[in-house]
């Protein structure tokens, strides 16, 4: 009894698929000519697929888990399957139009060609706008699509959004915010379930740590108080008397977004040598 996850072969979702499962401690061979690879810590192999493959073998049984753009799995129709959100790979679809054009929201684009590889997702922010559109769908190098008089607008998947500057375009909407995710089967027996809810508490463990730091702090014992109410941490702060009279060290744990306020507060109150370090697993 084996549990089959499918991972992307080679490209921009792949060394991060990686590097997380063995940060859950599995030890994943990169891929080389293999496509599949067995795992020795659990029974699960990985398959090494295509990105855009991966949603019809999940949702075909033949593999029981996946991993990929949420963008993917959306323009899929196939939202059901999704069991978590990652965190990484995140991107945007936005819709961009030449540099120079007069764009004045959504009505603009009512009448013109749009190239994009997500018709479904792009239909669907059309609709919403009461827009219609002509799409193209074209499978890669979308953002050439209107120096080449193909389309008037395209919508593509954006990051930094240097790609379309230097091809003349200009963002102007966001269609849709993705970042990877997992997919699982509907159709999973008991067995094979065991196996995927082992992976999965490995996954919220290593998860949960990364959006958490540790923070270590030496505080007068006067400010200890004030302290211990802006670090509310997993549980409440550990107090250790320190050597210097009349002072202590405090541990705890503080949530990753917005902890430079936190430290802020710390310093205000007087803390000194606030160390803040990563985790690598929280088990509740
Ligand atoms: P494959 O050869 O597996 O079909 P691909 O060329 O379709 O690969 P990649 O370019 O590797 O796909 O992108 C995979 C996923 O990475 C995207 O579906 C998206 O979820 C995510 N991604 C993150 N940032 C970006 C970006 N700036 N541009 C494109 N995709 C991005
Ligand atoms: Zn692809």
């Amino acid at each position: 009894m084996t549990v089959r996850m499918a991972i992307q072969k080679s490209g921009r979702l792949t060394d991060e698929s990686i590097a997380l499962l063995r940060a859950c401690g599995l030890s994943i061979a990169a891929p080389s000519g293999r496509l599949r690879v067995p795992v020795p810590e659990v029974p699960l192999e990985i398959l090494y697929l295509r990105d855009d493959d991966i949603v019809d073998y999940v949702q075909s049984g033949v593999a029981d888990v996946g991993l990929l753009g949420a963008n993917v799995v959306h323009e899929a129709n196939a939202t059901p399957l999704i069991v978590r959100h990652l965190g990484f790979a995140r991107c945007r679809l936005s819709i961009a139009v030449p540099r120079e054009a007069d764009y004045d929201g959504p009505s603009w684009l009512h009448g013109k060609r749009i190239a994009t590889s997500y018709p479904t997702l792009v239909r669907s922010f059309l609709d919403h706008h009461a827009v219609e559109s002509d799409l193209h769908r074209i499978s890669g190098s979308v953002e050439i699509a209107p120096a080449i008089g193909l389309a008037d607008a395209v919508c593509d998947l954006v990051s930094s959004g240097a790609t379309l500057l230097s091809n003349g375009l200009r963002e102007v909407e966001t269609v849709f915010e993705s970042e990877a995710v997992l997919i699982a089967s509907p159709s999973i027996d008991t067995e094979r379930q065991a196996i995927i809810d082992r992976v999965l508490f490995r996954l919220d463990s290593v998860l949960r740590a990364q959006r958490l730091r540790y923070i270590l702090l030496n505080v007068p014992n006067a400010k200890l108080d004030a302290v211990s109410a802006i670090l509310p941490g997993l549980s409440s702060p550990t107090i250790m008397p320190l050597a210097r009279p009349g002072w202590s060290s405090v541990h705890s744990v503080i949530r990753v977004d917005g902890y430079w306020d936190v430290i802020d507060q710390l310093a205000l109150l007087g803390a000194e040598g606030i160390l803040v370090t990563p985790i690598e697993t929280v088990v509740p």
